[in-house]
Order: C-alpha cells, then sequence, then structure tokens
C-alpha cells in the first residue's frame, strides 16, 4: 500500500499561515473563528470579503511556501504514524500549486517555495514529491490518500483509490 500525503492541513500550518501574511493572525488567537465544516473560510466568511480571491493568492510566493508556513500542530505526529504504518518508502508527497492565481509566477513560486520547505523539513522527500491538483489521477485501489480537502477525498476515492480526511475545524463538524 502507498500513500499519497497532502501538505498544507496535513504536514503544514497553511491556514495560520494565510492569517500571518494578511496581518490576520489576531483571527486565531481564541481558537477557530470560522463555521465548521466550511473549507473555503476565505472565500465565504465575510471577514475576508474585503479581499479578493487573486489578492488573498498574490501574497503567498516562494518566501511564503518556504518560511512562513510552519508544521501543522499534529504533522509531525502524522508523518511518524504514516511512516510505521505505511513505510516511508511508500509515501509520496502529494500538493498543488495555489488553485486560483494559475500564473507561472504564483506556480514557480509555490513550487519552488515548498520544495524548498521538504528539503529542509523533510529530506527524505525530496525525490519523492508531486505537484498537482488533479490528484485523483493518482488513485489506485493499492493507494491511499491522507488530505484535509473533502473534494479532494470524493475524487480521489470516486476515481478508485482508498482515502482518509484528515480531520480539522474546516472539514470537520464535531457531533
Ligand atoms: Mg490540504
Amino acid at each position: 500500500m502507498q500513500l499519497m500525503l497532502d501538505m498544507d492541513g496535513v504536514i503544514t500550518d497553511w491556514v495560520r499561515a494565510a492569517h500571518r501574511i494578511h496581518g490576520r493572525e489576531h483571527l486565531l488567537e481564541d481558537g477557530y473563528p470560522y463555521l465548521r465544516g466550511k473549507y473555503n473560510w476565505y472565500r465565504d466568511d465575510p471577514r475576508w470579503a474585503d479581499m479578493t480571491l487573486e489578492y488573498f493568492w498574490a501574497a503567498m510566493g516562494e518566501g511564503f511556501w518556504e518560511n512562513v508556513v510552519e508544521w501543522d500542530p499534529s504533522g509531525k505526529l502524522r508523518l511518524s504514524q504514516a511512516e510505521a504504518f505505511f513505510g516511508k518508502e511508500n509515501i509520496c508527497i502529494v500538493t498543488g500549486p495555489p488553485p486560483c492565481i494559475q500564473t507561472s509566477t504564483a506556480i514557480t513560486g509555490s513550487v519552488r517555495g515548498k520544495w524548498k520547505w521538504i528539503a529542509r523539513e523533510m529530506p527524505d522527500y525530496t525525490n519523492r514529491v508531486i505537484f498537482t491538483h488533479e490528484k485523483q489521477w493518482l488513485a489506485t485501489p493499492d493507494r491511499t490518500l491522507w488530505d484535509d480537502s473533502p473534494n479532494q477525498v470524493k475524487k480521489f476515492k470516486e476515481a478508485g483509490g482508498n482515502v482518509v480526511l484528515i480531520k480539522q475545524p474546516w472539514n470537520f463538524v464535531e457531533m
């Protein structure tokens, strides 16, 4: 069994970094401030209505992905659990460039920055990274996707893969 391991929201704390780069880290001071289970808080929450999606994503260049993004609080634990279960040699990082700004600058910035982050923080994985949003293309019956995106999980499962939705406040409502 091989693991296709998402980066943002699973290994890294992209949500906090996105708030930091836009000077809104205070929103997270008292815990998660948005409606739980709503994945696209930056599109849906009125506190972000003053910012266009283009502006939101344009702030995230190479330096953001390399240096502002930090480990998710549970990221190292998830990675060690994944390595214990699947074996390091069976794990591949699968991550996408920003979905909104499909310019070469934004894409090369995110790819270069993310790769540098991996080289620094997870050097064993520098040769096992796939950059794509179309994660379902990698789905097979002997592959599992760990991802925090309900949409990615749904598409991967429909394409014949196994999935685990990594629970986060933006994809899960506590009953
Ligand atoms: Mg993710």
